[in-house]
């Protein structure tokens, strides 16, 4: 940190960067606070067996902070997670936490939806799961082409939210209908 400080042309030694280096290795610690922990373990020991419920399970807006491997800059955005239970559910917390292992870590926004994805299938084994990321990448806004304003959606569909179109169609609905979030105008 001192020799980027120094080369951005300023004086690390100075009042207001002396403590800087430090502050930075806290936060670092916190950005990536997921690799310490087991997103595979998360679900596998708070999953309820349930017989009862039957119908899609959709969590919308989930306050999504990661960032980016190539810059190492925020990605702000929402998740939203659907699945078809069979037989396995999770509270809403859980999924929220499993997003934020995956998110403290650096990522790509692709990866990011498709780890969430492929994690929520092996363990819970649902009929289908379903993740749409919508976010914004502080690395295309501020920085580059500067394109401000945009965001990048991506989704990773499995099982029945990939094969029946009946099941895509409710979650896409579902994920776009209830608020301002997700249709991004
Ligand atoms: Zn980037």
């Amino acid at each position: 940190m001192r020799t980027l400080i120094k080369w951005a042309g300023d004086n690390p030694d100075r009042e207001g960067l002396v403590g800087t280096p430090e502050r930075v290795v806290r936060a670092y610690k916190e950005f990536f606070a997921g690799y310490d922990k087991d997103p595979v373990a998360l679900l596998t020991k708070t999953f309820e067996e349930t017989a009862v419920y039957d119908e899609m399970i959709v969590l919308r807006d989930i306050r999504l902070e990661s960032h980016c491997e190539h810059h190492i800059v925020p990605i702000l955005g929402k998740v939203h997670i659907g699945y078809f239970p069979a037989g396995r559910v999770v509270g809403i917390s859980k999924l929220a936490r499993l997003v934020e292992v995956f998110a403290k870590r650096m990522q790509i926004q692709e990866t990011l939806t498709s780890q969430i994805a492929d994690t929520i299938q092996d363990v819970l084994k649902p009929h289908g799961v379903g993740v749409v990321i919508e976010a914004a990448h502080q690395c295309m806004t501020t920085r580059g082409i500067r394109t401000p304003g945009v965001s990048m959606v991506t989704s990773r569909m499995l099982g029945s939210f990939r094969d029946d179109l009946e099941t895509r169609r409710e979650f896409v609905a579902a994920v776009r209908s209830l608020g301002s979030g997700a249709s991004g105008c």
